[in-house]
């Protein structure tokens, strides 16, 4: 699933439709398509992993799923996209994704300070959030949507890894400047991110996402599925702390 850096590129790449009207529709989405036909793009945006076309009077909200992928100008060598459009200038090809028409204005229905690629991302907000959900497991804020939108698996386990917080930590016993950290880190990892996507080298950074051995440590990473969100997380057991109670158990852990 494209996380919130990787549809910034796309709404990099499609800046050029903007002001462009849009000439044919096709694909096997059961959306009503004629209502595309001769509309505006009127702006391009993103909001976490949501890509926004937004036109004079709606936007097609496009969210890729597990498998959603597109092609700017060619289409792929197999499978109908679910959406083309085709402009006078190029065409967008969308696949595997789910495309929605959104009625009310964008402003309406997003508030782009929860966003962690915005211009305005409020991470004061993100903490007065997180404060709120002291029993939230560290694992599942990082990808908690209403909290950072945008974040996905991967800035989950390289966040955790680089504040060396263990992925079962509970968000209310993180030291206010751990929480704070937390916050800040999930906004640089996704700016570089962003940057070692466009330059094709974000595997090459990964320390603990898919990685098999703790670059700290040099001992084996755990990898396991936690948290209510049930992704997979690798992390290190010796360098990564685990704050608060242990959920599993009756009793309580030490206070730190
Ligand atoms: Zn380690």
């Amino acid at each position: 699933m494209p996380e919130g850096p990787s549809i910034v590129i796309l709404r990099e790449e499609t800046a050029r439709f903007v002001g462009q009207p849009v000439r044919e529709v096709s694909g096997n989405s059961r959306l009503d398509q004629s209502r595309l036909l001769g509309q505006t793009v009127r702006s391009m945006r993103s909001y976490g992993k949501q890509f926004l076309i937004e036109f004079d009077a709606f936007s097609l909200r496009v969210h890729f799923l597990l498998f959603g992928s597109y092609r700017i100008d060619e289409l792929k060598e197999s499978g109908t996209p679910r959406l083309s459009l085709v402009f006078p200038n190029g065409a967008l090809h969308l696949y595997a994704c789910s495309v929605q028409y959104l009625d009310q204005p964008l402003e309406v229905l997003y508030d782009w300070r929860t966003d962690v690629m915005s211009d305005i991302w409020d991470p004061a907000l993100a903490r007065k959030k997180l404060r709120a959900r002291p029993n939230l497991l560290a694992c599942d804020a990082l990808l908690d949507q209403e909290l950072f939108a945008g974040s996905g698996n991967i800035i989950k386990n390289e966040v955790l890894f680089r504040i060396r917080v263990h992925p079962l930590s509970t968000v209310g016993a993180l030291p206010p400047a751990k929480l704070r950290e937390l916050v800040q880190q999930v906004r640089v990892y996704s700016f570089q991110f962003l940057e070692w996507k466009k330059a094709f080298e974000l595997k090459k950074h990964w320390l603990a996402h898919t990685r098999s051995t703790c670059p700290r440590c040099h001992i084996p990473l755990v990898r396991a599925h936690l948290g209510r969100s049930d992704r997979r997380s690798f992390f290190c057991e010796r360098c990564q702390k685990r704050y608060g109670a242990v959920p599993d158990s009756q009793s309580q852990s030490p206070e730190e």
